[in-house]
């Protein structure tokens, strides 16, 4: 039996220089995480061999007497997890997992309202190039411009001109709670369903660190793999009434065979996250950014024209306001990372820039609390940005801010158990 390094060097290669840029840099991006060894481990098992159409127990293929077992697992386990009614967690990711929650909600030409992209919201929620945006009529919602808060004025008003089928609640940048129970209200005004898109905090509602869109929402969407910390895929919980409607829009409606070995890793992920140790990661998120938050405000960063957007976070993120600064978001993301820090530049609202330059960064806590970062060394990290976003730095500077970063990730192995490949 060949190894991948025998069969494919090549691919081995990149695989390695993967993993070595994953240990040696500052992993910021808000979406991203790292994945345990066990969840690794069952996706990449023999399970990515199996046909498997169908849900348990009705299946249109033979031989499935054991992903029946994992997939009732997952199931089982999300469902205790979240307090849910219904579970599918075969979507293979957030955007399809979306797509049959909607595709499961109302029909093409009907009304969805969801939140600008612009603004913070998702593709999903009704960008125009998007299959949402294509299949069904959008009205977008916004925040303030003073605050930078969800108008819940403006989703009302917007909810009683335009009677949506769905309403949805969620964002990939926005760095405050969202308020449900005004968001029910609204739906129950007008009839409307309400999805919630929890793909970015799921990790703190399981934890339970911010508040659960469950008892609200008629359908909540989510990811596995942002601050829940399992593999790529997405996930669909429903009250129990809507569940036939869901499965069908998932299989046959959206997808073929489901990835058994990811939710197999799926499964892993969701008993991890019920443990002491996942709250207590999410609690070091939670406490990192607030320390970013902190660090990003004081005078030395503000008085270079650096704002916050909505002023700071709840959450595992903060979006950095660059419009009165002297770098642009391209210029900044570049910036930290040519230090080794890895971010992504994002939109802020009423943006004058365009999106592929734009005004901001998108800066996230969760993979490095993962990594085992606490407060001591997320106020390293933050000391590390704020100095790194000066207007001008000398080449002496940026070396040394290099080698700050090198030393923070040297202490605090990734994969221990996979490293010897790269030394080799
Ligand atoms: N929903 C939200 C709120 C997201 O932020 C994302 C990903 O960025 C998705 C859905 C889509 O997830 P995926 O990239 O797995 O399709």
């Amino acid at each position: 039996v060949a190894s991948l390094r025998e069969e494919d060097p090549e691919i081995a290669a990149a695989i390695d220089a993967e993993l070595h840029r994953q240990s040696t840099t500052l992993e910021m991006i808000a979406s991203e995480n790292f994945t345990s060894p066990a969840v690794m481990e069952a996706q990449g098992s023999v399970l990515t061999n199996k046909y498997a159409e169908g849900y348990p127990g009705s299946r249109y293929y033979g031989g499935c007497e054991h992903v029946d077992r994992v997939e009732q697992l997952a199931l089982d386990r999300i469902r205790d997890l979240f307090g849910a009614e219904a579970a599918n967690v075969q979507p293979h990711s957030g955007a399809q997992a979306n797509a049959a929650a909607l595709m499961a909600l109302l029909e093409p030409g009907e009304t969805i309202l969801g939140l600008d992209l612009a603004h913070g919201g998702h593709l999903t929620h009704g960008m125009r190039l998007n299959f949402s945006g294509r299949l069904y009529h959008v009205v977008s919602y916004g925040v303030e411009e003073g605050d930078h808060r969800i108008d819940m004025e403006e989703v009302a008003r917007l909810a009683r001109e335009h009677r949506p089928r769905v309403i949805i609640a969620g964002w990939s940048a926005y760095p405050r709670q969202l308020a449900f129970a005004a968001f029910r209200e609204i739906a129950d005004e007008v009839g409307a369903w309400l999805m919630v898109d929890m793909a970015h905090f799921a990790g703190l509602v399981a934890a339970g660190l911010h508040p659960s869109p469950v008892p609200y929402a008629d359908v909540v969407t989510t990811t596995t793999h942002k601050t829940l910390g399992g593999p790529r895929g997405g996930v669909i919980l429903s009250r129990e009434s809507l569940a036939k409607k869901i499965n069908s829009a998932v299989f046959p409606g959206q997808q073929g065979g489901p990835l058994e070995h990811v939710i197999a890793a799926k499964a892993v992920a969701f008993q991890h996250a019920g443990s002491a140790a996942f709250r207590d990661r999410q609690e070091r998120t939670l406490s990192g950014a607030q320390i970013l938050a902190g660090r990003l405000s004081e005078p030395d960063v503000a008085s270079t024209g650096i704002r916050l957007v909505s002023g700071g976070t709840d959450v595992h993120l903060v979006l950095v306001d660059l419009r009165d600064a002297e770098l642009d978001g391209r210029q900044a993301e570049d910036r930290l990372h040519e230090i080794g820090i890895t971010v992504n530049r994002n939109a802020v609202p009423f943006d004058p820039r365009p999106p592929k330059i734009s005004s901001g960064l998108r800066i996230g806590t969760p993979a490095l609390a993962a990594r085992g970062f606490g407060d001591e060394e997320f106020a390293e990290v933050a000391d590390l940005i704020a100095v790194a976003l000066a207007p001008q730095l000398t080449d002496g500077e940026l070396a040394e801010l290099r080698d700050r970063v090198a030393a923070l990730a040297a202490r605090f192995p990734l994969y221990p158990h996979l490293e010897p490949a790269i030394e080799e």
